[in-house]
């Protein structure tokens, strides 16, 4: 995997790593937790769909969120 530097056009935040995605991933698949990230600010976001792309971060208000299971095919 590797890390993205732009997705959709949106500079990805550093903190936004292929293994904290695969660590986000597993999260989803062991628990009812479903993570999204910001790839904006690198905020973690909760209830998002695995496959959500471009939905309003709490905590920078950019439509910059995207479920983990997206992230993962996007960075594979
Ligand atoms: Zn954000």
């Amino acid at each position: 995997m590797t890390t993205l530097a732009r997705i959709d056009g949106v500079k990805v935040h550093p903190s936004v790593t292929p293994e904290r995605v695969v660590e986000a991933c597993e999260r989803e698949m062991s628990s009812l937790d479903n993570p999204g990230i910001c790839i904006a600010c690198g905020e973690d976001a909760e209830c998002c769909e695995p496959d959500a792309r471009k939905y309003i971060c709490e905590g920078c208000g950019l439509p910059a969120v995207y479920g983990t299971a997206e992230l993962a095919i996007m960075m594979m």
